[in-house]
């Protein structure tokens, strides 16, 4: 077997049905994974699965709200009820709510918090019994910037990606055992309706000007910028890289 080869293996992507998770998951079918991608919007799941079947890859989707953990286990056993397996979890859905710290409702905070904290955790935990019987397997966890620097409007999203390192360093030293590597990817600004949405909530803001100058790189990643640490964290090439959080930033993280 070459060292990134994912043939055989299976993958779940959450959120994949757009941005990053699409592009990981793309990455991860081009490298031979068979994919599942997970999200709410039934159409939108679709329209991704049907582009990876399009495109040649063995894909379908299980739409589910990873909020609900009984959801996260139906989802899971459907996914291996149909592939037989599952080595791969990609813990890439996310969202934000943007308001000033001051002003955020204790509902706001519980949402970010259930979305990005304990929907990560209800799927890592779904998982874990499928990871078992293949012998181990890979976790990816999506953190951010705000994993690792402050930003104004983002007070519940910057604790619960603080958090998401946390969890992958916990989960790390856990399953270690269990031959089960989790790691974080940390993207840098990322050019998805995550951020569109940002830049359309703030037009009086220089977004751009902020993002670029702020970005050794001088541009915005694209999704599949996320692909190649992916397929490395879910590849026999991490297999004793457990428990870090790399950057794919363009330099972000490197800028004093
Ligand atoms: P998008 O808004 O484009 O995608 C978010 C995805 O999450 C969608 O597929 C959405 O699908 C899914 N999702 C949201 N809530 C739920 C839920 N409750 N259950 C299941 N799926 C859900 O965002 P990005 O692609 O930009 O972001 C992907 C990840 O990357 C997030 O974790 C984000 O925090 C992180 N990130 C993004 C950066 C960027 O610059 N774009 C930078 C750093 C981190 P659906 O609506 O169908 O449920």
């Amino acid at each position: 077997m070459q060292l990134f080869d994912l043939r055989g293996r299976v993958a779940i992507v959450t959120g994949g049905n757009g941005g990053i998770g699409l592009g990981i998951a793309t990455g991860l079918a081009q490298a031979g994974a068979a994919i599942a991608i997970v999200g709410r919007d039934v159409a939108k799941n679709q329209t991704a699965a049907g582009q990876l079947v399009a495109a040649g890859f063995n894909a379908r989707f299980v739409s589910a709200d990873i909020t609900n953990p009984g959801a996260c286990q139906a989802m899971v056993q459907t996914v291996a009820a149909h592939f037989g397996r599952v080595d791969i979890l990609v813990n890439n859905a996310g969202m934000t709510i943007r308001k000033l710290a001051q002003d955020y409702t204790p509902q706001d905070w519980q949402r970010v918090m259930d979305v990005n904290v304990s929907g990560t955790f209800h799927c890592a935990q779904a998982v874990f019994p499928e990871f078992q019987k293949a012998g181990g397997g890979k976790i990816i966890n999506i953190g951010s910037m705000m994993s690792i620097f402050g930003a104004t409007y983002a007070a519940p999203y910057s604790a619960s990606k603080g958090a998401i390192v946390q969890l992958t360093q916990a989960l790390a030293v856990e399953w270690a055992t269990h031959r089960i590597q989790v790691n974080a990817i940390l993207p840098g600004w990322i050019d998805t309706e995550l951020t569109q949405s940002g830049r359309a909530e703030f037009p009086d803001y220089d977004y751009e000007g902020a993002v670029l100058g702020r970005t050794p790189a001088g541009r915005w990643g694209e999704p599949t910028d996320l692909a190649g640490a992916a397929v490395f964290l879910a590849s026999q090439a991490s297999d004793f890289v457990t428990g870090t959080a790399i950057p794919v930033d363009g330099g972000y993280s490197a800028q004093g």
